[in-house]
């Protein structure tokens, strides 16, 4: 095909590694391992039944928006809606960095490069420190001056390893004013964190959430920004006008009707995770220390330990194709009877190719 017409600096952007695999279990992506249970799933399907399809929905969905404010205690007009979190990577890109400069850790989650990228930001990659550790100082330093956007998961992903808030604050306090500084907080839930408090204080720190891990809603697409009201009034306008659908927002609602099954959710995810990483540990297997609901372990070989495990039925991710990550592969905390036969076929993997870790 002819691309001329395409601007180089989409070209020049390597197409989003996945490859979908159908498996018994699918420990691949960081999903909830529990759809929503059959009565929510009939609350959202009977607020979907009472939308009007006909009609354009919200221009941005207010109302969720507030609900989902309250939860942190946060203004209503200080939190922006997406159909994933994804949706306001770019958009923050776009608000804060288009024709400026983008931060992004590395490893991490590889869309913020890709939208700096695509968007001609110019980027400027950090490493992570040692043991995987926040690179506070590179971080200081890379965000002291110029303008632009800088993106930092807490957790960070994807080692799954926290952030110390008062590294944070450092980057908040040490920011120049042109800087937009996003915390990811994808896999809070997990780790019992929040930054709303950095976020008050510093106007131009802003919270990135989602709804696809904790609230089980990956198949849904919902994301939020909490943002001071007057910068959240910008990401709004980048945004595009009823990106938010009806049908989604009947899913979001129904499960905002329903704090105690996430709560239980991230209690037994948690309870999953602390297992399996003791189960790892008696095995003598090399993993960072997680508070997601997901452990990043180093093996030997990171292509055969993946091919072996599959050839069980048990699917993980490879993430040795990132900087600084050889024999990385990330395994999503499932259900207990998911971990077991995860932790089965990484015994039967030990008995035919010896210690599959490094
Ligand atoms: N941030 C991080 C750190 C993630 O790992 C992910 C998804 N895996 C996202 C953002 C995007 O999430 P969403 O489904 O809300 O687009």
């Amino acid at each position: 095909m002819d691309a001329m017409n395409v601007r180089p600096e989409v070209r020049d952007v390597p197409a989003y590694r996945f490859e979908a695999r159908p498996a018994l279990v699918k420990l691949d992506q960081n999903e909830s391992p529990d759809d929503l249970p059959a009565p929510l799933r009939e609350a959202a399907l009977a607020r979907m039944a009472a939308a009007e399809w006909h009609r354009y929905p919200a221009l941005h969905p207010d109302g969720l928006a507030a609900r989902l404010a309250a939860r942190h205690d946060w203004p209503a007009d200080g939190v922006a809606v997406a159909g994933g979190s994804n949706v306001l990577i770019q958009a923050l890109v776009v608000l804060s960095g288009l024709g400026r400069r983008a931060v992004a850790l590395s490893p991490s989650f590889p869309l913020y490069a890709q939208q700096a990228r695509l968007l001609g930001s110019e980027l400027t990659e950090v490493p992570l420190g040692a043991d995987h550790a926040f690179p506070t100082e590179a971080v200081v330093a890379a965000v002291a001056s110029g303008a632009g956007v800088a993106f930092l998961p807490a957790p960070l992903a994807p080692t799954g390893n926290p952030v110390d808030s008062r590294d944070l604050l450092r980057v908040a306090e040490a920011a120049g004013p042109g800087w937009t500084i996003v915390i990811d907080e994808a896999y809070a839930e997990f780790a019992g964190s929040d930054h709303t408090d950095l976020a008050r204080d510093f106007p131009r720190v802003v919270l990135l959430r989602t709804l696809s891990k904790a609230f089980g809603l990956a198949g849904a697409r919902l994301g939020y920004a909490i943002a001071n009201p007057a910068l959240a009034v910008e990401l709004r306008k980048v945004l595009l006008p009823f990106s938010v659908s009806a049908l989604q927002l009947a899913v979001g609602e129904a499960v905002l009707d329903a704090p105690a099954w996430i709560d239980e959710r991230v209690r037994s995810t948690v309870a999953e995770r602390e297992r399996l990483a003791a189960a790892l540990r008696e095995r003598g297997v090399r993993f960072v220390p997680s508070v997601t609901n997901f452990l990043l372990l180093s093996v030997a070989d990171a292509a055969e330990t993946h091919r072996g495990l599959l050839e069980r039925g048990v699917l993980v991710r490879r993430q040795d194709h990132l900087p600084a990550l050889a024999g990385a592969l990330r395994v999503t905390v499932g259900r207990r009877e998911e971990n077991d036969t995860f932790l089965r076929a990484w015994d039967a993997l030990t008995r035919v190719n010896g210690e599959p870790h490094a």
